[in-house]
């Protein structure tokens, strides 16, 4: 079960809203985020809050 969830934590990539590409290290793209409440604030990598929170995500060539 601990292989099934770290497998889930390793997974996470951020792909591209419009085009589905993953969005790379070193690349810049565009994020839509809503602010969340204090005591809902994310904690953590920031690609897997981004993953898990973001709106849309927008790949260089896309934005
Ligand atoms: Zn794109």
């Amino acid at each position: 079960m601990l292989d099934r969830l770290k497998n889930h934590f390793k997974d996470v990539t951020l792909s591209c809203s419009n085009c589905g590409k993953a969005v790379e290290e070193g690349e810049q793209f565009s994020i839509t985020l809503v602010l969340p409440e204090e005591k809902n604030m994310p904690v953590g990598q920031l690609d897997k809050v981004l993953a898990k929170r973001a709106i849309e995500i927008l790949c260089s060539s896309c934005k």
